[in-house]
């Protein structure tokens, strides 16, 4: 690649790059040509180009033939806009050479400053300036940052000389040294340079120069930034580009400073000028926390109660210049700029502009805004916010101004925040909640019996089991927060207690849990509650209205569908029957039913659950008002309903009038070495059918029941759990329609209908066609699909799915979100082979891929109807869909 064109100079008016050229100039460089040519303050100088670094790694560490030829033509040009010459010994030109990739990279070298200078050209830079104090402050720090950078000469040594000499002069900041301190500072900083690598520090500034353009290049393949792009999908081939400019400076005394604005408010997204800045300083100064910033405007100085003057009142005429400068980058680039500039002797200087990084609150309302002030349309506006960052915003969150005590940290579990009272176990959850106490669970690990202490619990928090353990993923479904797997702490459920190093807790202390970080905070912390109307509202808005998916529900308790509702759901996509028999006074007939040895005993028990079912239906349909609602017929394995204590069998025994043993025996006949592959699903419909019978019945009762309460017909969704083929689905809808005829017959009412079923096994995908002939709708159970696809189970996934996704055989946690190229295959699949006996059939997911925004661009793109989600991701979930479709829209246009 010889003879190609490896820079582009910036500055004047003018640059021969642009925004668009990101790829080949990295973000800072393209930013820098755009406000070049918008006419913007930027300091003149060039980027050496991403294909460069692509040369330079290609070719054995080499750079272009030409490339030094192409840099000495760019230098001149910098030179001849600044008047000065670089390298020159009387009036030498100083310059800063920046790292910048395509996406900002921390990891990557850092900036260095005042290049140029040695020990002739301090003399000119001072002599120049008349301020010697400046100039020799301006050499020791390139002297630092170079050696540090470039030379790999730890800064901590610099650091000890500084602070040893201030001690002994009696000095407190920076700023109280004078030229000559800096002075004896330089030559002892040169001594340990030589010291260190046994040479010299390069006093050739074209050494200097090229010595920093490598070492930005050869930072592309450090440690750190191998692993953040490793973390962030960033391929090695991208490259960086380095910048290199013509230096301004913010330590030239009281007139001149450097700092940091955002156009808004990162935080909040309020629309105001933010930020900070150091009077006499130069460079990260103010990141670096030396000194404590000023703030840029009068109102935020107020309203922190600083006593140092803001930079609209000691530079006024730089601060109007900054305003008028974020005005116009503002509506250019239409989103929110983090801007990087430098005042020299009252000078306002532009040095960096991006969009910058902001909080989901600051995201959204930052679109609102932008949108109302007709700088971006509503769709665009849409596209703005990314859907997983909205979880932070609807569940209550710790005050960001309180303290934390951190006890331990376990998994992220389930996002939120809780506090409470520690109880041990889901019997003392709902005794406290019942006397109005919040209590946080605490449990090694949680089971499907722990559903209500769950329930009542404002969080959990377990010492074992991953992001998709039964604690995490029932957590999530029901928006509690929860931490899993903290692993530090003990519990001692014998003695209520738990222990982490030397802290024990016991049950009654308070702790809150933070599920969005995992943290297990000492006492009560406070919070902030979730809003969500104003910007909310508005973006779910405009988002409905590009959303062609519609978004339904996981639900079963009034809670979540009422939850559901205030989300926005537009009907239940699952509604999981079996949570609702783990009720303590359900579960006693639900054994006797399972446990009974007979049909009539059957019978008998199954009449006792049908009233209380009904009810739940009622309950149910009526919260939802006409909208869908899908409920599916009983799918665990039997064996979880088994009486498992002592107490618990004596129990029961009492209430079948059996003796105890006669029940081991009947519990032991149905324990299951597998039971994800056991008895369950419709295989329980099967072999019992009294029990879809009943459930079927008081479904339409229900219905019936609700219809005439509310005045709205209830059209309920009745639906087959792990069918694999029609044979099996044929027998259960036999059932379900033989008690809706008699259903309808008894109460003399119309009633409409549908029997459909989930499609959760490779074989009931395989044959969705004959399925569908008599299904009438299908809903992807993708949890079970991918586990019967891959073979995987998910509570034992975690010993390895982590190293599947480090070593990149998996791309990502097939439990979150659906692998495209197999289970998404045989959605596809069955998608195209149902709609061939049946064109209009229903199609939904209900798996907790239903929530996951790049799954739903999935959904999206092979037409599903609906996706169903747990109540806390209807939102998360409305705002995917409608980029999905704003995406699917686009693609046809291109
Ligand atoms: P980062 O990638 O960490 O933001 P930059 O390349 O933006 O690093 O440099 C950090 C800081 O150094 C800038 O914010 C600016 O204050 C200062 N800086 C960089 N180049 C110059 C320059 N030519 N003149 C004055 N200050 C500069
Ligand atoms: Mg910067
Ligand atoms: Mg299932």
């Amino acid at each position: 690649m010889a003879g190609g064109k490896w820079v582009y100079t910036f500055g004047d008016g003018k640059a021969e790059g642009e925004a668009g050229m990101k790829n080949l100039l990295g973000g800072k460089g393209a930013n820098l040509a755009e406000m070049s040519n918008l006419g913007l303050p930027v300091p003149p100088g060039f980027t050496i180009t991403t294909e460069v670094c692509t040369h330079y790694y290609d070719n054995g560490k080499n750079f272009p033939a030409d490339l030094a030829g192409q840099v000495k033509v760019a230098l001149a040009e910098m030179g001849r806009l600044t008047g000065k010459i670089f390298g020159d010994p009387a009036n030498p030109l100083l310059v800063s050479v920046r790292s910048g990739a395509r996406a900002s990279m921390p990891g990557m070298m850092d900036t260095v400053l005042n290049l140029g200078l040695n020990d002739v050209t301090v003399e000119a830079v001072a002599k120049a300036s008349g301020d010697a104090r400046f100039a020799w402050d301006s050499y020791r720090r390139f002297i630092t940052m170079y050696s540090n950078v470039v030379l790999d000469v730890d800064h901590g040594h610099f650091e000890e000389a500084l602070e040893d000499y201030k001690e002994r002069k009696g000095l407190h900041l920076d700023t109280d040294l004078s030229a000559d301190d800096w002075k004896v500072l330089v030559g002892r900083y040169k001594d340990i340079v030589k010291k260190a690598l046994g040479a010299e520090f390069p006093q050739e500034p074209q050494e200097q120069l090229w010595g920093a353009v490598g070492a930005v290049f050869s930072s592309w393949m450090n440690a750190r930034a191998i692993k953040y792009r490793e973390l962030n999908n960033i391929p090695a081939s991208w490259g960086t580009a380095v910048n290199v400019q013509s230096m301004v400076f913010g330590n030239m005394g009281e007139t001149s400073a450097t700092g940091v604005a955002f156009t808004r408010n990162p935080s909040t997204g309020e629309n105001a000028l933010y930020g900070e800045f150091l009077i006499n300083a130069q460079g990260e100064d103010v990141v670096a926390g030396i000194r404590t910033p000023q703030d840029i405007t009068e109102v935020a100085r107020q309203a922190a109660g600083s006593d140092k003057p803001s930079m609209e009142k000691a530079m006024p005429a730089a601060y109007a210049e900054l305003c008028r400068i974020y005005g116009i980058l503002e509506k250019h680039y239409r989103d929110m700029q983090d801007m990087e500039f430098t005042i020299q002797e009252g000078k306002l200087w532009m040095l960096q502009t991006r969009s910058g990084k902001r909080t989901a609150k600051a995201a959204l309302r930052i679109a609102v805004d932008l949108a109302q002030e007709g700088l971006i349309g509503e769709e665009e506006a849409v596209g703005r916010v990314e859907p997983g960052a909205l979880e932070q915003l609807l569940h209550p969150a710790i005050d960001p101004k309180a303290e934390r005590r951190v006890l331990t940290t376990g998994l992220p579990a389930s996002p939120g925040a809780a506090a409470g009272e520690i109880v041990f176990n889901s019997d003392d959850a709902e005794a406290a909640r019942k006397t109005g106490r919040k209590v946080i669970l605490v449990r090694v690990e949680t089971s499907p019996e722990d559903i209500h202490g769950m329930h009542a619990a404002e969080g959990i928090l377990t010492t074992r089991g991953g992001m998709t353990s039964h604690a995490a993923v029932v957590a999530r479904g029901m928006g509690k927060p929860c931490v899993s797997g903290a692993g530090q702490i003990r519990v001692d459920y014998a003695k209520g207690t738990m222990t982490v190093g030397p802290t024990t807790l016991r049950a009654g202390d308070f702790i809150t849990i933070d599920g969005t970080l995992g943290q297990v905070l000492l006492g009560e912390v406070k919070m902030q509650q979730p809003e969500l109307s104003g910007d909310f509202g508005i973006l779910m808005g405009w988002a409905d209205k590009v959303r062609r998916l519609k978004v339904r529900a996981n639900a079963e308790t009034p809670r979540d569908a009422r939850a559901a509702r205030d989300f926005g759901a537009e009907g239940i996509g699952l509604c999981r029957t079996e949570h609702m028999f783990f009720d303590e006074d359900r579960i006693l007939p639900m054994r006797e039913m399972i446990l009974a040895s007979d049909d009539k005993g059957r019978r008998d028990a199954l009449a006792k659950l049908l009233p209380m079912q009904r009810q739940d239906f009622v309950e149910l349909f009526t919260i939802m008002q006409g909208l869908p609602v899908t409920i599916r017929l009983l799918d665990p394995p039997l064996h979880e309903f088994l009486p498992h204590t002592e107490e618990e069998v004596a129990e029961v025994a009492r209430a079948m009038a059996v003796t105890p043993d006669v029940l081991r025996r009947r519990a032991a006949e149905l324990h299951e070495f597998n039971p994800m592959l056991g008895f369950r699903g419709c295989r329980l419909a099967v072999a019992y059918p009294e029990i879809a019978e009943m459930q079927a019945r008081a479904i339409f009762e229900a219905a019936v029941i609700s219809a005439r309460e509310t005045g709205k017909p209830v059209i309920p969704e009745v639906m087959v759990p792990l069918v694999m083929g029609v044979a099996e689905f044929d027998l259960v809808k036999a059932r379900i329609d033989a008690m809706a005829k008699a259903v309808i017959s008894e109460s003399k009412t119309e009633l409409t209908y549908q029997v459909g079923t989930m499609i959760e096994l490779p074989r009931a995908a395989l044959r969705a066609e004959e399925i569908a002939r008599s299904a009438e709708f299908f809903s992807f159970g993708t949890n079970d699909l991918t586990q019967t696809t891959l073979g995987i189970s998910r509570d034992d996934a975690g010993s390895f799915l982590g190293s599947y996704t480090a070593k990149g055989i998996l791309e990502f946690d097939p439990f979150v979100t659906i692998d495209q190229e197999g289970v998404g295959e045989l959605v596809k699949l069955a998608v195209e082979r149902g709609r061939r006996s049946r064109p209009r059939i229903k199609l939904g997911i209900c798996g907790e891929h239903g929530g996951d925004p790049a799954s739903i661009g999935f959904c999206e793109s092979i037409g599903l109807d609906y996706v169903s989600c747990s109540p806390f991701r209807v939102p998360i979930a409305r705002l995917a869909a409608a980029q999905a479709a704003l995406g699917a829209i686009k693609a046809k246009d291109a």
